[in-house]
């Protein structure tokens, strides 16, 4: 835990309860804070009571003595109608800030030579942040990674010499951290998602932007006139440039980085790479060893010539396009809750599904869309889909075939998350029977 000695003998009010906001609350106290925490979920109130974390309804505070409002990830502070916690901070004109925040202070604060990453973007943001870390693990640095890709920033270790930590940044979190002063600032791309909580594609942008603004060092996208546009104001910006060098980065050997959209988390992981000081050769054999992230594109198994890949967090057809395109002798399993526009949005990759294996809600509409056009069955459940594709698929005269997990739909009908959908899919590829394996 990082304790925000920073922040010692402040009074801080806290709004959100969650796994960070109980973080926060704790690295808060540790540091010497005096807290009001609350939530709007009992429960959670009773599980940060229990924790000894002081709750009180924030109405009843008197907000001319509180030093800062800390907000929790996820609660937007730029929204078109603020959180009631917000306009109690603003009416008394307190500061509001995020985790991020008191991590960049602390920072400070400890004068250490530890370093900074921080990756933002709308797409390939937990990819890059977690082959950012693999880079600089392989290279023997002391790499501490979180943020938005699931470790709290605060519960990270505190800073100290040489190490690096590497976070990955929403624009919600971004939004809260006025002073977010990065070492290296990587912004990916940016494309409308999410503008039903930003209010506008400016909004959205302009947020973003604060992520590179103030870095000693900004990498950026240039994939997209609105990162490109950004691009173009930051002085001395790291371009990141599929088109122009993406052909001077080998990734053939890099089975997790398949894929152009892979080539800008790449391109964008080594430049920062490189920026602090880690060698191109032990970069190159690094991008090789990257396991991938679950659930995201990654190569599960290979029975014989079949490669099993689980891309369970496609839960769109946007989503879903990026392994459709990367693969090409595809046995395809999709299906769960359908979104707006089904899969008729990849009707372009059809070409390359040798089959379809339905399963979920979605099945009869997205046998619709295949038609005549290509090969399918309603499977029904994952399990049966995973037997009958890898059936097929050992079957395949094609030197390369895949069975993909890459559903096009939300995963809610069948399984908790897509997360429980992308294990119950790696759980029936090791229940399969290894055919032609001698035993002993
Ligand atoms: P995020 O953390 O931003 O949601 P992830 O790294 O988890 O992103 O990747 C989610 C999905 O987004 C991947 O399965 C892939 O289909 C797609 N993706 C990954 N990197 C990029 C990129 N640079 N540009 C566009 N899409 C990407």
């Amino acid at each position: 835990m990082i304790k925000l000695t920073v922040m010692a003998a402040k009074k801080v009010a806290l709004f959100g309860l969650g796994g960070s906001g109980i973080m926060t609350a704790e690295a808060l106290v540790a540091g010497g804070a005096e807290i009001y925490a609350w939530d709007d979920n009992p429960d959670s109130v009773a599980r940060a009571r229990a924790k000894g974390i002081n709750c009180v309804d924030l109405h009843e505070l008197n907000w001319g003595k509180i030093d800062s409002f800390v907000l929790s990830p996820g609660v937007p502070l730029t929204h078109p109608k603020p959180h009631w916690s917000v306009d109690l901070a603003r009416g008394a004109d307190v500061e509001i800030i995020g985790d991020v925040e008191l991590f960049c202070r602390q920072r400070r604060e400890a004068q250490t030579t530890a370093k900074f990453i921080a990756i933002t973007g709308t797409n390939g943001k937990s990819t890059t942040t977690a082959l950012v870390a693999h880079l600089f693990r392989q290279s023997g640095r002391d790499v501490q990674m979180g943020g938005n890709i699931g470790v709290p920033v605060l519960a990270l270790e505190e800073p100290q010499d040489g190490r690096v930590y590497v976070i990955e940044c929403s624009s919600y979190q971004i939004d809260l951290a006025p002073s977010l002063d990065p070492d290296v600032g990587i912004l990916l791309n940016l494309s409308p998602d999410h503008l039903d909580r930003h209010g506008s594609m400016e909004n959205y942008a302009a947020i973003k932007e604060q992520l590179v603004a103030k870095s000693v060092q900004a990498v950026i996208g240039v994939g997209d006139q609105w990162s490109a546009a950004i691009a173009a104001r930051i002085e001395n910006a790291m371009l990141v440039d599929v088109e122009q060098y993406g052909a001077m980065l080998d990734l053939s050997d890099a089975p997790s980085l398949r894929g152009a959209h892979n080539m800008q988390n790449a391109l964008a992981a080594t430049a920062a790479g490189r920026i602090l000081g880690l060698e191109p050769e032990e970069m190159m054999a690094a991008l090789k060893s990257f396991p991938g992230l679950a659930h995201r594109m990654q190569i599960i198994a290979e029975r014989g010539k079949t490669k099993f890949v689980n891309d369970s967090k496609a839960t769109n057809a946007d989503a879903a396009e990026k392994s459709l395109s990367s693969f090409v002798s595809i046995h395809w399993i999709a299906g769960g809750l359908a979104k707006e526009g089904g899969i008729e949005p990849l009707r372009p990759l059809f070409g390359n599904i040798v089959k379809a294996y339905l399963i979920g809600e979605a099945a009869p509409a997205f046998a619709a869309t295949l038609g005549e056009d290509v090969a399918y069955e309603i499977s029904a459940t994952l399990d049966v889909a995973v037997k009958h594709a890898a059936a097929d698929a050992a079957q395949s005269s094609h030197h390369e075939p895949v069975v993909l997990l890459a559903p096009a739909a939300a995963s809610f009908d069948q399984f908790s998350n897509f997360e429980k959908r992308g294990e119950a899919f790696v759980a029936a590829v090791e229940k399969l029977p290894l055919e032609g394996k001698v035993e002993g």
